[in-house]
């Protein structure tokens, strides 16, 4: 990775992947910027604040556990922090920084009124119990309490975290500031709060964003081939639109190994055996296949949802689709993008594609401030309506200036952002 100008001298080298990445794409970004929003572009290069916090919790055996977390502000010049906390061992500072900064694009291109923020912990969730992980949960919530806030910042669910972590974040939150908060965090479950339709929001967006980039290369989606990477709740989701809209599930890839049916895999039936055998291995009329030819399979639509960095340099030039969509964040390296774009491949990027989750956590976050709730018809239809709005406005500018998706959206979001810092000037 050359020319990355603006690598912060405090991070150590082991810890670049991710956050290169972005500066990378902040880079691309510059020359499509009016100059007076460019001179403003190394507000983008390094978080507004970021907290590191340790985590100790009482295990169940009467030992302690010793665990760090992290809650990242990226940028907070269009209003509230807003992104989700990931449990996972591999969390790093430098990744947090890289989400919550992906965040803030991100909540620019649909143009919510948020600005970006990310949490983690580094910890395998799967090595704790339910009483340990909600001690966990809590004890976390405690630590970063002094920044959250309905109008600071408000977290979500993300990799290993779901609606019962996100309402033992908000029982946290409001037993230590002695009041009912709802709206301190989104994805919760509907009985404290939580959005209709948020659960397969961040799936139902990749799906909208999809529809819209095939009318425009002419694909027709209903037989279509779609391959699936992560089967988590985005993945999931996703396969679950794609295959009630006449799509062929024809693969899917998880941590525990793929699986393919040229056929069609049934995708509730791979769910239920996921969940009842914790494996793809051996779900009903599926072949099991390495993770290579997973990456070689012929299709027409690739769902990249499960992590950063599965798309890099030593897979990009192999992959046989016509449409990449990003259901996860960064999960395609920049020299990649570069390899995808010479074979002609549209990526759907990230800040785009995956935009759904947020969006709805905005309307969860609208309808808790508001105590009025809006039915799921009135949801999806407002969802599907944002998120055909911002693919047209992507998909335009990238056209007009003959540049890739991912640098058209970065320009659409960046432009906002920074035109929200040089509205508000600075100050002190
Ligand atoms: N974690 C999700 C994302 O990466 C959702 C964030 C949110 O709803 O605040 O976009």
């Amino acid at each position: 990775m050359n020319n990355v100008s603006h690598i912060p001298s405090y991070l150590s080298a082991e810890h670049l992947g991710p956050w290169e990445t972005f500066l990378v794409q902040v880079d691309r970004v510059e020359p499509h910027l009016s100059p007076d929003l460019r001179k403003l572009t190394p507000i983008l290069t390094r978080p507004m604040r970021a907290l590191i916090v340790n985590v100790p919790i009482r295990l169940d055996n009467g030992e302690m556990g010793h665990f760090e977390g992290y809650r990242v502000q990226h940028n907070l010049a269009r209003g509230p922090g807003k992104g989700g906390i990931r449990f996972h061992p591999d969390v790093t500072l430098a990744e947090v920084m890289a989400l919550s900064a992906w965040m803030t694009v991100k909540n620019a291109v649909v143009n919510v009124p948020f600005g970006g923020a990310k949490g983690g912990v580094r910890v395998d969730p799967r090595q704790l119990s339910i009483a340990e992980l909600e001690r966990l949960t809590r004890r976390y919530t405690s630590e970063i309490h002094i920044l959250l806030g309905q109008d600071k910042d408000v977290p979500a669910p993300d990799i290993n975290t779901n609606e019962q972590t996100m309402a033992w974040i908000m029982d946290t939150y409001s037993m230590n500031e002695g009041r009912t908060a709802m709206s301190v965090v989104t994805g919760k479950p509907i009985s404290l709060g939580g959005s209709l339709g948020r659960k397969d929001a961040t799936g139902r967006g990749v799906f909208v964003a999809t529809v819209e980039a095939a009318r425009h290369i002419s694909l027709e989606l209903s037989g279509a081939r779609v391959a699936v990477q992560g089967f988590g709740n985005v993945g999931e989701a996703a396969a679950r639109l794609f295959s009630n809209a006449g799509a062929k599930i024809v693969a899917i890839q998880d941590s525990t190994g793929a699986i393919v049916n040229p056929a069609g895999l049934d995708v509730r039936a791979v769910k239920a055996w996921r969940h009842e055998h914790g494996t793809l291995q051996g779900a009903p009329g599926a072949e099991s296949v390495s993770t290579d030819d997973f990456w070689q399979m012929e299709t027409d639509v690739l769902i990249a949802a499960a992590m950063e960095n599965q798309i890099t340099a030593a897979n990009a030039g192999h992959i046989r689709t016509r449409i990449i969509t990003e259901g996860a964040n960064g999960p395609t390296t920049p020299e990649a993008d570069l390899i995808l774009q010479e074979r002609g491949i549209t990526v759907i990027p990230d800040v785009l594609a995956n935009a759904g989750g947020v969006t709805v956590s905005y309307f969860e976050w609208v309808q808790d401030i508001s105590a009025f709730f809006w039915t799921e018809d009135e949801i999806n239809a407002r969802l599907d309506r944002i998120m055909r709005e911002a693919f047209a406005a992507v998909w335009d500018s990238a056209q007009a200036k003959g540049i890739p998706l991912r640098t058209a959206a970065f320009v659409l979001g960046c432009e906002r952002v920074l035109l929200a810092h040089k509205v508000r000037g600075l100050y002190p």
